[in-house]
């Protein structure tokens, strides 16, 4: 039967009805607004805006954060800090007509991809969205990883760089810190200010610096832009190695907007796993670009929600 995927995301929250194939019938998205009130009430509309009238197994609200399954709860989101602790089965579910389960949007993302994406046909995949913050997603004999709290899987705070640089969470050198789109940005702005003379200092002078601008400079040749995403990739493929060590994946898909970057970013992090990580897992993980883009979190969730008990069960 068909389901409903919700992706509440930093800037968007996107909803879609997904057919068991995973074909999106009915999609809107809204603005993320910053109240914990007015996003209750963003994701009821969103989710009756494209299931009302429809015949829906369930929902599933992908949400941004350290969630707590018990409680149906995101207790802590770097990003997203108007989502915690809002009660969410509680203040959505008699909002909307069907049953409804949460899962961290990383994981959900991951779900989406195995099923339909880079990682279909795969048992095991690591999954990493590389946007406003890092998001990561194991799945693992086929089964999503979720802890025993349904916050297993944070990828994206595992610290590989003791002094580094301060996370939104609060730590130093998290992977998110080093790696994610807000990475980037930070280590541009730096770039440009050693480098005035570079296409990155020139352009920097004139405007503030965006995560696309790195990627179109740098593939037009320019040094300074090219070695922001190069060290990038290096953080990138630190963390990477450790979780090819730890999960022995055959793939590792990486999204997120960063992705436009595709290979400015991946070779150097390919070469850092190939360094780091160790046989027989290092010789057989795929590194590559996740598949459906800025879909996935919504046809992962839309799977997920079709088995209301959730955990480790397999997509419907
Ligand atoms: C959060 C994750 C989330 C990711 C992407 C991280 O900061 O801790 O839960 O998946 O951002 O939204
Ligand atoms: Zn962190």
């Amino acid at each position: 039967m068909n389901a409903v995927g919700v992706d509440v995301g930093g800037t968007k929250i996107a909803a879609g009805v997904v057919s068991p194939e995973g074909e999106v019938l009915a999609a809107v998205r809204y603005p993320t607004p910053r109240s914990p009130d007015k996003l209750v009430e963003t994701m009821v509309r969103a989710i009756n805006e494209v299931g009302s009238g429809k015949d829906v197994a369930g929902v599933c609200l992908a949400v941004p954060g350290f969630v707590l399954a018990q409680k149906d709860t995101v207790v802590f989101s770097p990003n997203l800090p108007a989502i915690e602790g809002i009660p969410l089965k509680e203040r959505v579910g008699p909002e909307v007509g069907f049953p409804l389960t949460i899962e961290n949007d990383a994981s959900a993302a991951a779900w989406g991809e195995f099923r339909f994406g880079s990682g279909s046909g795969v048992d095991d995949l690591v999954f990493l969205t590389l946007g406003t913050g890092i998001g990561g997603g194991v799945i693992s004999h086929r089964a999503l990883l979720r802890g025993a709290q349904g916050s297993g899987g944070e990828l994206g705070h595992v610290t590989v760089h003791a002094t580094g640089p301060r996370c939104a969470c609060g730590n130093r050198g998290c992977l998110e810190a080093l790696a994610s789109g807000t990475a980037i940005g930070r280590r541009a702005r730096e770039a440009a200010v050693e480098n005035p003379g570079s296409a990155l200092g020139r352009l920097a002078a004139r405007r503030g610096l965006l995560g696309e601008d790195v990627t179109e400079l740098a593939r037009e040749g320019d040094g300074v832009a090219l070695s922001v995403l190069e060290e990038t990739g290096r953080w990138l493929g630190i963390g990477l190695a450790g979780f090819v060590n730890v999960f022995n994946p055959e793939v590792v898909a990486v999204g997120g907007g960063a992705m436009e970057a595709g290979d400015l970013i991946l070779a150097s992090a390919r070469r850092e796993i190939r360094l780091r990580a160790r046989p027989p897992s290092r010789d057989l993980v795929e590194v590559k670009e996740a598949t459906l883009g800025p879909e996935s979190g919504v046809l992962g969730a839309a799977a997920l929600a079709r088995n209301t008990d959730g955990a480790y069960a397999l997509g419907g």
